[in-house]
């Protein structure tokens, strides 16, 4: 377990029991004993058919842990909570989960749920994120905050309004100022009275990967002339009191509380000279940011983790706010947080399985067979054969390996010229490949292929380089004898894991053994990767279970199973018409029954309905092959 930094990143919700497999905590630092989820039990109650209550559902698999939801809410309010004490702020925090980080349904009903006894709210960037949250928060507590973010056009304005007739507590924050017009116009025509907020675009600027939209260059909100010109025109129109937030959003993964104070605190002093200006500011917005540790370094020098606590996140907040606004005897205000990934992040674990691994190639045993590899080769590199040989023997290692470049250069040349064969080919690149592993220069690691995607399931991996932590969740008191890189299924060479967490280019990973599976977890990755994976070679998402914790005769309840979308779901995506196509295929097999039986072609078109109704991944047989469905 240490080998993987499974304490150090998994505290407090995951670690490794005494079976060897990966227990989730689902109640953080609160949870009995009893209590503790092992994994490998999930995964064997939906995947398995034969086992009691068996949901035969196909992997890869998201394990979604509603109880770790409520956990990291209830934890980010309490240090609020503390924060606001222990200072003496004179107002409260009030958070909202910005749904862009997950939409999944039960997820946002959950932390609606969950959050409704301390008036959690929504933020929307979107017009179907606005319309999700707004149903959603009809459930919800109704002074539960609905910020409106994202560019605006005149129809996501007025969906925002009509939320504010159905007294939902939302707030139009202008991303541009040209959105103001707009929200004049539309109140007045609708007779909404709006509550109206504005984002700044503060000079404080995060440097790293998640923050290049801050900074006074960056993408989204009002400059200072710009907020004042909004201060201006509201004035005019009489309508300066519906201006009552100011957000700002610095970056995600926000690495220092140093970082973080001056940038809300650049923010409070613009709040307080809103103020002056007249206007009834309420809630200061401080958008996202708030980072997790992805790699266990706890460290504000990783871009994988941030150097402080959810406490240290909220007191410095509270006090960067708190010192401007006593500073300018103004008012304190709400404070809200747009968290995202600090919420979600670690609710959902990603379960796949390694279906085969590259053959452990030992220096001594060249794949083709060490006399085949001599007699095979060319006549003129018989020579070079012996130089190589002659090299080696007096540990003239490098010189060694650049003959043999050379050797292979030549031969290649000469097959292209169609003076060389294939078999004399492959014996120069035995010869080539049997130096460079028995010298040592050859990389050790193998390739485990994974019944994955990782465009669909860790596009941030693909598209910036993320990592997340990657572990088996099963014989951890195993040490494990090989390194492996992971190899999805799509045909893309895209498609593979080759860094990990520690800056590592390898796994450490177990034999495949006869007869097992063997099953990885990827984990803290609830944030993002569901919303921006896509359906590369048409592979969709995975097959989703949300489990409780349960003081049943498990440790666990499966309270819903949603299987991944099909082969026909994810044809439709690209609107291809599987009803279609399954009728045109039919009708062809009838075409060309010939000598066919009508029984065989029969079992060929109800398998043809498989195929269609099946998932994407394979279906894998254990370690030895991936078959397709019967
Ligand atoms: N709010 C805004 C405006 C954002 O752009 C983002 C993310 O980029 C968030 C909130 C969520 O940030 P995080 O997931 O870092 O908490």
């Amino acid at each position: 377990a240490s080998l993987y930094k499974i304490d150090k990143w998994g505290a407090p919700y995951f670690s490794v029991n005494s079976s060897g497999n990966i227990s989730v905590r689902p109640h953080g630092p609160a949870t009995l004993a009893h209590q503790e989820i092992d994994l490998m039990k999930i995964v064997r109650k939906v995947s398995d058919p034969k086992s009691t209550g068996g949901l035969g559902l196909q992997l890869p698999l998201i394990v979604r842990l509603p109880d770790v939801l409520k956990n990291r809410l209830e934890s980010l309010q309490a240090a609020f909570d503390f924060a606001v004490q222990s200072q003496g702020y004179e107002a409260h925090y009030q958070g909202v989960y910005p749904v862009k980080c997950n939409q999944d349904r039960f997820v946002v009903e959950d932390i609606v749920r969950f959050g409704t006894p301390f008036r959690f709210g929504l933020e929307a960037g979107s017009k179907p994120e606005l319309l999700l949250a707004m149903s959603c928060l009809c459930k919800g507590n109704p002074d539960a905050l609905l910020i409106c973010n994202g560019f605006k056009d005149s129809e996501y304005i007025s969906l925002a309004l009509f939320a504010r007739k159905l007294a939902l507590n939302t707030v139009i924050v202008l991303e541009q100022e040209e959105e103001l017009d707009l929200v004049i116009d539309l109140s007045k025509r609708l007779s909404v009275r709006p509550v109206i907020g504005v984002r700044a675009k503060l000079r404080t600027k995060h440097s790293g990967h998640f923050g290049s939209t801050s900074g006074e260059k960056g993408k989204f909100g009002l400059t200072t002339t710009q907020i004042l010109r909004v201060v201006r025109k509201l004035q005019q129109v009489d309508m300066l009191d519906c201006l009552q937030l100011l957000h700002f959003h610095i970056g995600s993964q926000i690495p220092s509380t140093a970082l973080l104070a001056d940038g809300v605190g650049e923010a409070a002093q613009i709040y307080c000279e809103l103020v002056r200006l007249g206007a009834h500011m309420q809630v200061i917005d401080i958008g996202g940011g708030l980072g997790i540790d992805y790699d266990g370094s706890k460290s504000s020098e990783s871009e994988l983790s941030v150097g402080y606590s959810l406490e240290e996140y909220a007191s410095a907040v509270v006090q960067a706010v708190r010192l401007v606004c006593d500073r300018r005897s103004i008012k304190h205000p709400v404070i809200c947080s747009e968290s995202g990934r600090a919420i979600v992040s670690h609710h959902s674990v990603l379960i796949f399985e390694a279906v085969s691994a590259s053959a452990h190639e030992s220096p001594s045993m060249p794949s083709l067979g060490w006399p085949y590899i001599v007699e095979g080769l060319p006549d003129d590199a018989r020579a070079d054969y012996r130089n190589l040989y002659a090299a080696a023997i007096k540990g003239e290692y490098e010189s060694c390996l650049l003959y043999a470049d050379q050797l292979k250069q030549r031969c290649i040349d000469q097959f292209k010229e169609g003076s060389l064969g294939m078999e004399q080919l492959a014996a120069v690149d035995g010869l080539c490949d049997f130096l460079s592993k028995a010298i040592g220069a050859a990389d050790p690691a193998r390739t485990y292929h994974v019944n994955l995607s990782v465009f669909t399931s860790v596009p941030d991996f693909w598209g910036i380089d993320q990592l997340f932590p990657i572990v088996p969740i099963h014989r951890l008191d195993q040490r494990p004898s090989a390194k492996g890189i992971l190899s999805d299924l799509t045909c893309d060479s895209d498609g593979k894991i080759d860094k990990f967490i520690g800056g590592e280019s390898s796994l450490p990973l177990h034999e495949l053994e006869g007869g097992g599976r063997y099953y990885l977890g990827m984990f803290l990755g609830g944030a993002y990767e569901e919303a921006l994976g896509g359906v590369h070679n048409l592979f969709g998402g995975p097959s989703v279970v949300r489990v409780s914790q349960s003081d049943g005769p498990h440790s666990f309840a499966v309270t819903r199973a949603v299987p991944g979308p099909s082969c026909g779901d994810v044809l439709r995506v690209m609107q291809h018409e599987p009803e279609l196509m399954f009728e045109t295929l039919k009708h062809r097999a009838e075409e060309c029954e010939d000598g066919n039986s009508m029984a065989a072609t029969a079992a060929l078109a109800s398998s043809l309905a498989r195929s269609f109704h099946n998932m994407p991944y394979l279906v894998c047989i254990p370690n030895c092959a991936c078959l397709l469905a019967e």
